[in-house]
Parts: C-alpha cells; sequence; structure tokens
C-alpha cells in the first residue's frame, strides 16, 4: 500500500493497517519445509514454472499438471491496469446496479457529488457488494447481496474527512451494510432489477432478527475495540446499543451465520449460533449420504481455522428445511503434515466449555483442539462433480518460521503463527488454496486427504522456490490473494482476488484484481476477468439458465463505473457469451 488512508481502505487493508506487524523473511527454512513434505501434497508440490512435479499424490486424481487438452473454451485475458472491467473475446458484461440504486421507486435519487442522502438510505442497493446467491422459483429469480462494510468517505458527506459525527450518519452507514433482497430480471435491453418488486428488501443493523442455538461472553480476541475514538465507524459515539461501557454483551450478538428466507419479505431473519461465532466468510453447504447438512466455514483472519458443522437432522427435498440449521455438531480442522486431516469435534467434553460458551467463543474452543492455525480462511467451495471441497487462504504476511523469532507474531491466542504443511510460507503475501477430499466419499466422515491446489507466486519475479507459485502458476496467469471461489455446475473453480493491484515488485504481471477459473482435475488455471484498479473481484453466482454470470465489484477507484466526475461505486455486473452459450 502506498499513500495508504484509513479511510480509503478495504476490509482488509484497513485489519493490517490496524495490526501492523513487523516482518522479517526467511526463504531457505521455507524451502527445507516444503522439501521434506515430497510426496505428501500430490501433483501440485513443484515449484517454479517448469519444475518437475514431485511425489505422486495420496489424492487419486490430483492436480498432475498432464498435458491434456484444456477445458476451457476462452483466451486468458491479459493482466490489466485500467479503470474497466475487461473479459475474454467473446464475451460482454454491463453493469446491473450499483451502490446507491433504487430498490423502490420512492427511493432518493444518486447523486454523483454527495452520494445517497440518510432518508430512504434503506431504500436502495447497499455498499460494498460481496457474497451472493441467486434464487429461483418458476420464472422468478432473486438476487440475495451482502453489503460487507462502508467506505466512510465516499458514503458520508463530503466534508467531514469521513467522521461520523452525528446520530443521521450513523444511520446512514448502517443502512448501508447488511442484505439487498431484490428481483432481477432479463429484458432485450439486458438484465435489470426490478424495481418495487414484492421480493426487493433491505435488511441492515435495526432489522430485528432471532437467534437459535447454543448461546450467552471476553471479547478481546474478536478485535472489538472499547477506546473511546471515533474508530472507524464510531457507531458507539451516537447508538447506545453499540456503548460497551453501556451495553457489554453487543459484541456477542454479532458474528453469527444468518438465515434468511427471501421468498417470505416479512420473515424474521435468523442468526444460527449453533454454527459458531467468528469472522464468518461464507457458508458452504454439502449433503452427507444420509441427507445430513454438512457446511464449510472458513474464520477469515490471520492464524485462524476452518470449520465444519454437521446438522442433526436430514434434508428432505420438498420439505420445511425452517430448523434444518438450528441443532448439529460443529468441527475444526486439524491438517497433519502427512497429508491427512481430522475434524476435530468440539464438544463440552473435548473443550472443557459449555455449549453456549462453545457457540460464542469459537475460536477458543478451536485452540482448546489444537486446530491448525491457516493463513486467512476466506471461501469454501464444495465441488458439485466430486466429493472434495477448497477454501481459499488468501494471505498471511505474518506468518513466521519460528517459534521464538519475535519478529513473527502469534494469532489473537497467542499460538505463534509457524509455517505448517498447508501454510508452508514465511510472510506469505501470494496465497494458496487447500483441498480436502473427505474419507470414504462421505462429507459427514472425520477424517480426510488434503493437498494444495494452488500456491500462488510469482516465477517472473522469484524464478523457483516457494515464492514462485505451485507449477500451475505462470507467466501467464500470475495472481495474488484468492479471496472469493465457487465450483460451477461442471466442476471448475472459480477463483477470485482480492490482494495488491500495484503491478510491480512481488507483484509484477498480476495487474487489476481479477477472476480465473481453474480445472480441478488438470490444475489449469486462466484468468477470465478483470476488475477495475482498486477494485476486488468479490462475489459471483448464474441466472437460473446459466448463459448470465452475475460478478462483484467491490471498492473501485474513480473513474468506476459512472466516470472521474461521479463518486465511484461497487457495483455488479452481467457477463454473457456473445452467443448466449452456457457460462457455467
Ligand atoms: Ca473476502
Ligand atoms: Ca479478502
Amino acid at each position: 500500500m502506498s499513500n495508504v488512508n484509513q479511510w480509503d481502505l478495504s476490509a482488509d487493508d484497513w485489519d493490517e493497517l490496524n495490526f501492523p506487524r513487523p516482518i522479517k523473511q526467511g526463504f531457505d527454512r521455507v524451502v527445507k519445509a516444503a522439501i521434506s513434505r515430497r510426496g505428501v501434497l500430490g501433483g501440485v508440490l513443484a515449484f517454479g514454472s517448469g519444475a518437475a512435479v514431485m511425489g505422486t499424490g495420496l489424492l487419486k486424481g490430483s492436480t498432475a499438471m498432464a498435458q491434456q487438452t484444456s477445458r476451457f473454451a476462452f483466451e486468458q485475458l491479459a493482466p490489466q491496469t485500467d479503470g474497466t472491467v475487461h473479459v475474454p473475446a467473446g464475451y460482454n458484461w454491463h453493469t446491473l446496479v450499483r451502490w446507491g440504486d433504487p430498490l423502490f421507486s420512492d427511493a432518493p435519487a444518486f447523486d454523483a457529488v454527495t452520494g445517497v442522502p440518510t432518508t430512504g438510505s434503506d431504500r436502495v442497493f447497499g455498499e460494498n457488494t460481496d457474497g451472493m446467491e441467486l434464487f429461483n422459483l418458476g420464472n422468478t429469480e432473486l438476487l440475495v447481496v451482502n453489503s460487507e462494510y462502508v467506505n466512510t468517505r465516499i458514503n458520508l458527506p463530503d466534508g467531514q474527512d469521513g467522521k461520523a459525527i452525528s446520530a443521521d450518519d450513523i444511520v446512514r452507514l448502517q443502512n448501508f451494510q447488511g442484505v439487498s433482497v431484490m428481483e432481477v430480471t432479463e429484458t432485450a435491453d439486458g438484465w435489470k432489477v426490478v424495481v418495487d418488486s414484492p421480493y426487493n428488501r433491505r435488511i441492515h443493523h435495526r432489522s430485528p432478527m432471532t437467534i437459535d442455538g447454543p448461546a450467552a461472553a471476553g471479547f478481546k480476541r474478536y478485535g472489538v475495540s472499547t477506546k473511546v475514538d471515533p474508530g472507524r465507524y464510531n457507531y458507539h459515539g451516537f447508538d447506545a446499543r453499540f456503548d460497551l461501557s453501556n451495553n457489554p454483551n453487543e459484541p456477542h450478538r454479532a458474528g453469527y451465520i444468518v438465515e434468511i428466507d427471501p421468498w417470505n419479505p416479512d420473515s424474521t431473519p435468523v442468526k444460527h449460533t449453533a454454527l459458531g461465532r467468528f469472522k464468518h466468510e461464507n457458508a458452504a453447504c454439502a449433503l452427507a449420504l444420509d441427507g445430513r447438512v454438512v457446511v464449510y466455514m472458513g474464520d477469515d483472519e490471520r492464524g485462524e481455522y476452518i470449520y465444519k458443522w454437521v446438522s442433526r437432522d436430514v434434508y428432505v427435498p420438498g420439505g420445511d428445511t425452517a430448523t434444518l440449521l438450528s441443532e448439529g455438531q460443529l468441527f475444526v480442522a486439524r491438517f497433519n503434515d502427512d497429508g491427512t486431516g481430522i475434524w476435530l469435534a468440539l464438544t463440552p467434553e473435548d473443550t472443557g466449555m459449555t455449549k453456549a460458551e462453545i457457540a460464542i467463543f469459537t475460536r477458543m474452543a478451536g485452540t482448546a483442539v489444537s486446530a491448525t492455525t491457516m493463513d486467512r480462511p476466506e471461501w469454501v467451495a464444495v465441488n458439485p462433480t466430486a466429493v472434495e471441497a477448497y477454501c481459499c487462504l488468501t494471505n498471511n504476511v505474518q506468518r513466521g518460521a519460528t517459534n521464538d523469532d519475535e519478529s513473527f507474531r502469534t494469532n489473537a491466542a497467542g499460538e505463534p503463527m509457524i509455517t505448517n504443511a498447508p501454510n508452508p510460507r514465511n510472510m506469505n503475501r501470494y496465497g494458496q488454496i487447500v483441498r480436502w477430499r473427505p474419507h470414504g466419499d462421505e462429507h459427514a466422515a472425520p477424517t480426510f486427504d488434503w493437498d494444495l491446489y494452488v500456491m500462488a507466486g510469482n516465477p517472473t519475479v522469484h524464478g523457483k522456490g516457494p515464492y514462485a507459485g505451485t507449477a500451475n502458476i505462470n507467466a501467464g496467469n500470475l495472481f495474488n490473494s484468492p479471496d472469493g471461489m465457487h465450483s460451477d455446475t461442471t466442476g471448475l473453480l472459480w477463483i477470485q482476488t482480492d490482494g495488491n493491484d500495484g503491478n510491480d515488485g512481488d507483484f509484477v504481471g498480476m495487474g487489476n484484481n481479477q477472476m480465473l477459473a481453474g480445472d480441478p482435475v488438470t490444475g489449469e488455471i486462466r484468468r477470465f476477468l478483470t476488475g477495475p484498479k482498486g477494485a476486488e473481484v468479490t462475489g459471483l453466482t448464474w441466472s437460473a439458465d446459466k448463459r448470465t454470470m452475475f460478478v462483484g465489484i467491490q471498492h473501485p477507484d474513480r473513474p468506476f463505473p459512472d466516470g472521474e466526475h461521479s463518486l465511484p461505486r461497487s457495483s455488479i455486473i452481467v457477463v454473457k457469451c456473445d452467443d448466449n452459450a452456457l457460462i457455467g
């Protein structure tokens, strides 16, 4: 980051700024650790382009980089550094909806200079588009989108230096976050939001919710500040609910998986505490052989864990699913150096904590059973064509080599973030994607095999070695910081990035943040889309007919999408093949 300004940062950058850590490098140590695991990680454990593939791999059909015919129907896009979106030849894109666009006809008009006033700020599409899903019933398609956080310098009135100075400002910020439910339809002029659809809905900080599951308090590990300063949002300055001196339990009510019924706009969202409390990134669902629901989840924080939850009850197609996520067992992952792993049950017996404590202080429960510290687990994707799942480990520049090296840091539990098999690099600025295959082809199984599908890197800069990345990284498909991720119906793995887009130094040749397609079988990865300068690419879903792809563009710089004279606006774009062919 250059010219770092707290108010213009992404959520990740803000984290980095607020938790600065001294860093130093220890390449040799990493190389030795990686090579000592020769043969463990399957075919992709080969550093640098052209390096020989090492080992046979424990995972059948593991990435082998064999010279197979590519499954990709598009030509790889070159890296880009400008202020707009690019897709390959034969594809097209347009903007569907931007921050501040109306979901209802009584919403205030967006002003290119001042944005959206507080009154009516809960009637527009939210800020910082992130995860999304499309729900379809008959001919109706609903796009449901999370608004991850706010950019106070953009969202608040000009001249306030990005600071909330009134209760009115707080309401505005709260309204721009949460979830937007909106009907979308394809017209002769392309996809549109159906303004005033009875399904349209905004869920924000003040939307009533039900809390279910085991739950009831220490929030140091969760990064909650009690300092009396403006902070990023300064909610506690103007909203008693967020004043911890009066309301110390408020933080314990946030950080859960929330279930929303998009088909019933009057329904009350439910916070499912059974699925634990942490910095949930997404919830990727699979079914056990007997119909129980298996939910994989990452905790997007340095040195935190990957979780799995298995429902008590079974999913019955067409049946009532209202309480399916209310009762079940939470597990946390330990990745062994030998390429196997185990899901450790978070029970009172194993953790010494009550069920309620496990639900609220889930990270501490994970520590109690010695889960594996990971390099910031972001999105999990479940492959619908094979019994396997993937998790983006976006980066961790504080991952260090030794227990006693003070220059490297611990996670918030005080566990040293020393390198381990799935997180093998010191000062990991590029990120990797870990893959696991449950034993017995059963997502509910307690054990699994794992490998690294890819370690991002830069062979152009580093030649060989761990920072060059795995063999499926080459000068043509460079990227860093995998974050968003989805498997499509054909099993292709779509990878979205939220990283350094400076295109220089360690990141030269990577360009702007981007979306790539990965073939789980051959390991091939190819760049499909690039975002505008400053943006991360996050959130992906498909129309019911799989001929349209919806892609999120978060926190772009000017001029995206409306030109140099408008505030920049997070947006959802649609991408199609020119001939309207299937796209996922
Ligand atoms: Ca993310
Ligand atoms: Ca991220």
